[in-house]
């Protein structure tokens, strides 16, 4: 494989070095993958983006090496920090290997989703690649891996043989890329048969359809598939309510473990018909066939806050994130202990609670405080079973990128 072609180098360039504030340094010392925009005190040239930024510490040794994004507010994104060392071919190869050998003996022949790479966390800044059998969704969270992609893609072929692999943008970069980056858009497939058919893949067993084409993330969320386990064991016999359901991850487990019902409740009509055919495709398992599916239509914060709903043997609440910024953060911590208190007032005798939350800017004490306090609140006697952080698949090796929380609690 050529090593990827770097505009310094195509334009002849002077590499692109730059110094950065002594609290920045301190931050890419202790392993933090970004260099804001505010703390590059010094810069040799304008940069291009996606082009290879070199960071030196205050007495000029090399600090640490990125790529560099001049429309970002994350300026540069380490590759590399430590030693010196050149980013070439053999050097991507091997980080691929890592990354791949990270993820041995994790899953099986029954799950065929997972996330192959995950991010700045995997040691790929802003990239994600998710594998849904033989559909691989590479997904882009900054414009600088533009220029790399087809030596990505061709890296990735090479050793991981995907039969297809389809291009995601962040809806940030999309524009960028249609402009800048040689037409890519969202969608796109970036090699493999051009047939849009629907991606079918299992996770424990369990089919599924991800949508990859469109659907949230890359199509499925991969990073919840440790709940739903736990969601499986804990439901035989009960009558289930999969709040914020999406397309039915935690409801398929729960029939599957011997659910006696399960409802589907999302604003999204899409999610819930992807919800019904995911019932379908899992009809053969005897306790599938048996168990009640109906959807619910509705906002599910109202919903749990009105009247309408009945009693719950397990209820399972995983809203979208509360908090997108900072500013928000102390009215989500209300909200999920809110969503949390009437969730409560659903459940049977013996109950189940799964509080999940997505919110990076709410830690997991704040949003495990807030379940606890609504569990204190409702004056019923509750115990709690067991508290969940990320799956070894989507590792957070930095503040940043430690968002998903759940606790399960088991009320009297
Ligand atoms: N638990 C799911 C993922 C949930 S993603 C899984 O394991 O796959 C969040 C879901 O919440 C999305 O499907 C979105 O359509 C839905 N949603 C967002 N706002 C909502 C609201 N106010 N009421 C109900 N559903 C909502």
């Amino acid at each position: 494989m050529k090593p990827p072609a770097h505009p310094s180098v195509a334009e002849k360039l002077p590499r692109l070095r730059l110094h950065i504030t002594a609290a920045a340094e301190t931050c890419i010392r202790s392993g933090h993958p970004w260099v804001f925009a505010g703390s590059v005190r010094e810069q040799n040239r304008a940069g291009a983006s996606g082009e290879l930024a070199v960071i030196y510490d205050r007495r000029d040794k090399f600090l640490a090496a990125g790529l560099f994004d001049p429309d970002s507010p994350i300026r540069v994104r380490v590759l590399h920090a430590g030693k010196p060392q050149a980013l070439d071919a053999a050097w991507w190869t091997a980080r691929l290997e890592a990354t791949v050998h990270r993820r041995d003996g994790l899953f099986d022949a029954r799950t065929t989703g997972y996330r192959l790479i995950h991010g700045e966390s995997d040691g790929w800044p802003g990239l994600v690649l998710d594998r849904y059998d033989k559909t691989f969704v590479l997904k882009l969270y900054t414009a600088a891996w533009l220029p790399r992609l087809d030596d990505m893609v061709a890296l990735i072929r090479e050793r991981l043989q995907p039969e297809r692999i389809v291009l995601r943008l962040s809806r940030n970069i999309q524009r960028a890329a249609e402009c800048f980056g040689r037409g890519r858009h969202d969608g796109e497939i970036l090699c493999g048969p051009a047939v849009r058919e629907a991606v079918v893949f299992l996770e424990n067993g369990v089919c599924f359809e991800a949508d990859v084409w469109r659907g949230q993330k890359t199509g499925f969320f991969l990073d919840q598939r440790e709940n739903r386990r736990e969601v499986g064991e804990l439901a035989r016999g009960r009558e289930v309510l999969n709040a914020f359901s999406f397309s039915g991850g935690f409801s398929l487990y729960a029939a599957c473990g011997g659910a006696k019902s399960v409802t589907d409740l999302d604003l999204s009509p899409y999610a819930l018909a992807a919800a019904q055919r995911n019932f379908q495709r899992n009809s053969a398992d005897p306790a599938v066939a048996k168990c009640r599916h109906e959807c619910v239509q509705a906002d599910a914060f109202d919903w749990l806050a009105g009247g309408d709903a009945r009693p719950f043997g397990l209820i399972v609440l995983d809203p979208p994130s509360l908090a997108k910024r900072e500013a928000e953060r102390a009215g989500a911590i209300r909200a999920y202990g809110r969503l949390a208190g009437n969730g409560i007032r659903r459940l049977t005798r013996d109950g189940l609670l799964l509080a999940c939350s997505c919110s990076a800017h709410v830690s997991a004490e704040e949003f495990f405080g807030a379940v606890r306090q609504a569990a204190a609140d409702s004056g019923r006697h509750f115990v709690e079973l067991k508290t969940t952080r990320h799956a070894p698949d989507h590792p957070a090796t930095f503040k940043e990128a430690d968002y998903l929380k759940g606790i399960f609690l088991k009320f009297g």
